[in-house]
């Protein structure tokens, strides 16, 4: 669940997504009608596949915040308007069936790690660039959720104090620099300067500049939007490195609504910056991919789920 969307499949490992269902987020929803919205989307998945009720084993939900998944409260969700909320006993009541939740950022680097391009490692890093820039963690094949399950903030991370503000209050974060939101920033300052861009003719005057008109910019050799994404690559690169430095991981995966419309152009560009920042020692062991899975990552995450918690296969 996001806070534009959400995308709602049933799933196994066997025969993997078996039917989808996509809808909108209610848009300033209240929790009551989020959750009967979530409902929807459960009982919907399960007639698109042609099951029961009693043939689900369990919801897996991600959601883009804080949360505890053992007592099924969300501590905070901004995008959604949750704060403190006990959403696992909610849903649970609806649906009749066991609900789940974990972080979507978690969720993801999950599915990542069974299904996608961290099967078989051990220790990886999961960073996910879009509108804003998750993480996770993964350690000895298992999610690493940090003392209050808040690990994996890699965004808040600073990494120029003297830049701009962040959501969270801090000035110069992670995101704040190499986000989507922090490249548009940027490209609307260089077109305020009377920089020579075609972004505006891809987008149209005064609307949003999103991943796909970057990408179409970037194939147009646009020098305004080249230089503000290379710019970003070079910061994401040495960010990762020096985490890498400090975890020395296996691997680092990069995916992301960002990365999945710009992966040729970035990752190569982040490898790069990556390569030049990190300990000859370290190197040895940490390769950095791109996610393959892209919005299906977390789909795959709740079986990983669903079997930790649950101890059943699913
Ligand atoms: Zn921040």
């Amino acid at each position: 669940m996001g806070g534009t969307k959400i995308l709602a499949a049933a799933i196994n490992s066997k025969e993997g997504i078996i039917a989808r269902v996509k809808m909108p987020t209610p848009a300033h929803a209240k929790p009551g009608v989020l959750i009967k919205a979530l409902a929807g989307v459960v009982n919907e998945t399960i007639a698109e596949a042609g099951l029961k009720v009693s043939n689900i084993k369990a919801v897996a939900l991600g959601i883009p915040g804080s949360l505890n998944p053992y007592t099924g409260r969300v501590g905070l969700a901004p995008n959604l308007g949750l704060k403190n909320f006990f959403i696992k006993d909610q849903l649970e009541k609806l649906v009749n069936i066991p609900v789940l939740i974990e972080n979507d950022v978690n969720l993801g680097a999950l599915g990542v790690k069974e299904f996608g391009v961290g099967k078989n490692k051990k220790n990886i890093l999961v960073v996910f660039v879009g509108t804003g820039i998750g993480g996770a963690l993964i350690f000895d094949g298992k999610i690493y959720r940090g003392s209050s399950f808040a690990a994996g903030e890699i965004g808040h991370i600073v990494v120029d104090k003297n830049g701009f503000k962040c959501g969270c209050g801090n000035y110069g974060c992670f995101e704040t620099v190499a986000s989507r939101l922090a490249i548009v920033r940027n490209i609307h300052s260089d077109i305020k300067a009377k920089k020579k861009t075609i972004i505006t003719k891809i987008t149209g005057k005064n609307k949003p500049i999103k991943s796909k008109a970057l990408a179409a910019a970037v194939k147009a050799n646009d020098k305004v939007v080249v230089k503000r994404i290379s710019d970003a690559c070079d910061v994401i690169g040495t960010t990762l490195a020096s985490l890498t430095n400090l975890l020395n991981v296996d691997e680092v995966v990069v995916g992301g609504g960002l990365i999945e419309a710009l992966g040729q152009f970035m990752t190569p560009k982040i490898r790069a910056s990556f390569k030049d920042n990190i300990l000859a020692e370290t190197a040895k062991a940490a390769k950095l991919v791109q996610s393959k899975l892209g919005d299906d990552a977390a789909l795959y995450g709740g079986i990983v789920l669903t079997e930790e918690f649950l101890g059943i296969k699913v």
